[in-house]
């Protein structure tokens, strides 16, 4: 697991507004939301960023995705949301544990910054 604030998160060592946990992956509200509904869906296996991630993380990179959709229904986003993994340093990734943004709520403009 990687020593990081989402490590943490997912050893209990700091808390989080958790909405899903299985033994492959942990969903909670991002603490500083950027749309009325912000939540993020990590690993629990040690991947810093998607450039990390290796074939045998397919099944694994599927189920992100299909607790991301679970979690955006549960929410209520059936107007939309858009799904965001921020890689490196040109996209914007401030913490080295991959990780999902699923952001909903509001219309979103495109293109991003
Ligand atoms: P990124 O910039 O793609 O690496 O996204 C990191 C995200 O983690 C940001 O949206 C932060 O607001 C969020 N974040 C950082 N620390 C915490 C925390 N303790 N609990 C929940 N979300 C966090």
């Amino acid at each position: 697991m990687t020593d990081t604030i989402f490590g943490k998160i997912i050893r209990k060592e700091i808390p989080a507004d958790i909405l899903y946990e299985d033994d492959q992956c942990l969903a909670f509200r991002d603490i500083a939301p950027q749309a009325p509904t912000h939540f993020l869906v990590i690993p629990k296996k040690s991947i810093p960023k998607l450039a990390d991630a290796g074939d045998r993380d397919e099944q694994l990179l599927g189920h992100l995705l299909i607790i991301a959709r679970t979690i955006a229904a549960q929410e209520q986003l059936e107007k939309g949301y858009r799904v965001v993994i921020n890689t490196s340093e040109d996209g914007g990734q401030t913490v080295d544990h991959l990780h999902i943004h699923v952001l909903g709520g509001r219309p979103l403009t495109w293109p991003p910054g």
